[in-house]
């Protein structure tokens, strides 16, 4: 059975990169029923904090990522992790080292200087005796011939000479153990089939499968997703716009927009863009995930974003509409049915930020006038059509038909064109040229907004 797990170092947000490792595991986990498996790897005390977990588990939650088990937590598990130490030193398969810092340094620097690739020279590895009162920390024993190789599900073959790999250090001076040694302990007695994750650990996995035979456990398969570039081809940062998860929410963002985006960074099927999440749970598959690495296009998140504003249904965006307002310091509700207000905007607003600033004029007081909207289409000239206006729409009755045969009576009695009423009325009730059809923000303003409206603007 499929065991696959993310692995998170809680020391900042959920980026765009986990979260898409974060799915590809999920996606794999619902397609075969297997087990999703969240694991926080904070064993670097220092740099990790619970603002950090409490972060990522939330923007988790929002893209809708539900996992089976775990939470677990790297650092309640330390006992764990110091008895597979223990039990690699009794075997001679790790050993202490008691080299210092300076010592390591400068011989760090020697080797740079002379242009070789600096390598733990191996001092302590043969000490015939242990030095009871000195600090040390734990290297593991790699193996010094031949080559540890592995099939990866993306990459294909690799193959490390292992006279690459120098004795890292498993155990630091505190007492504590390093991500490489800890991702293999828990990834093994966890149960893990397969281990996807960012391919900025391809080179590790060399070291963590001689721990892996070391420690007497099989080795998962792996599977390294290239990575994520800005536009100018450098790994994706802030310097490209916005890089963690809740910040495409704040921005106005639907999780499925974004969980059909990132799952295209690396993955296609045939010409292929939008899926539901069911949709991806049935053809999500790593073989189609490609080698190289993709590049973050903005616009076509926003492409998608609009789609599923487009596409989305009016209640629930409804009540997402209302968090945006309330971002922008509108309050909504005094004001019309949020449903009804985004079913005028659906077709216009791509983020449900600029759906909350275009129907910022339905819920506030009055609108805000566009000065230039205001001085061609709310003159003298157009008085008396708003004023018939106000009085159709005083007794119509407020449907779609009622509306359509106010405007209709108006316009015939005045003998002009259905536009000339259409927008001082436009501007007249949204404030700008620029709203939805004029009849439908009618009805959603409702009878009593209309009329105190126009009754303001007619003065
Ligand atoms: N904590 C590691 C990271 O965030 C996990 C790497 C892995 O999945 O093995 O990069």
């Amino acid at each position: 059975d499929l065991r696959v797990r993310f692995a998170p170092s809680p020391t900042g947000y959920l980026h765009i990169g986990g979260a898409r490792t974060a799915l590809f595991n999920y996606l794999l986990a619902r397609q075969c029923g297997g087990t999703f498996v969240l694991r926080i790897e904070d064993t670097d005390v220092e740099r990790s904090t619970q603002e950090s977990v409490d972060a990522i588990l939330q923007a988790m939650d929002w893209l809708g990522l539900d996992y089976d088990e775990g939470p677990y937590y790297q650092s309640g598990r330390f006992d764990l992790y110091r008895s597979k130490i223990e039990q690699l030193l009794r075997e001679g398969k790790a050993y202490k080292c008691y080299c210092s810092s300076e010592e390591l340094d400068a011989k760090r620097e020697a080797a740079l200087a002379s242009g070789g690739k600096p390598q733990y020279d191996g001092t302590c590895r043969d000490l015939s005796q242990e030095r009871p009162d000195q600090p040390y920390v734990v290297r593991f024993r790699s193996q010094r011939d031949g080559v540890t190789a592995f099939d990866d599900a993306i990459k294909g073959h690799i193959c490390f000479s292992n006279a690459e790999l120098d004795d890292m250090i498993i155990q630091r001076s505190d007492g504590t153990p390093t991500y490489n040694f800890v991702v293999v302990v828990d990834d093994a007695e966890m149960g893990m089939t397969l281990v996807i994750r960012g391919d900025d650990h391809v080179n590790n996995t060399p070291r963590q499968i001689q721990i892996y035979q070391a420690l007497g456990y099989a080795v998962p398969q792996f599977a390294h997703v290239p990575m994520i570039l800005g536009a100018d081809k450098k790994r994706l940062s802030k310097r490209h716009g916005a890089t963690s998860v809740m910040a495409y929410r704040e921005l106005g963002f639907l999780p499925e927009a974004l969980v059909n985006y990132l799952v295209r960074l690396g993955w296609s099927h045939g010409d292929e863009e939008i899926f539901s999440k069911d949709e991806l749970i049935a053809k999500f598959g790593i073989a189609q995930v490609g080698r190289s690495a993709s590049v973050f296009n903005p616009d076509k998140l926003l492409w998608l974003n609009e789609h599923y504003i487009k596409t989305g249904d009016s209640q629930r965006l409804g009540a997402l509409l209302r968090e945006y307002l309330t971002a922008q310091g509108i309050d909504s509700h005094a004001g019309p049915d949020a449903a009804a207000v985004v079913r005028t905007l659906q077709d216009r607003s791509r983020t449900l930020v600029e759906m909350a600033e275009k129907a910022a004029f339905y819920y506030l007081p009055e609108p805000l006038y566009d000065e230039a909207a205001q001085k061609k289409f709310l003159t003298a000239a157009q008085r008396p059509l708003l004023q018939a206006l106000r009085e159709a729409l005083a007794v119509c009755s407020f449907d779609a038909t009622g509306i359509e045969g106010a405007f209709q009576q108006v316009v015939q009695q005045a003998g002009v064109k259905f536009g000339q009423l259409g927008q001082p009325a436009r501007v007249a009730l949204s404030g700008s040229t620029s709203a939805p059809g004029i009849q439908e923000v009618v009805q959603v303003l409702g009878r009593e907004r209309c009329l105190q409206r126009l009754d303001q603007v007619l003065q």
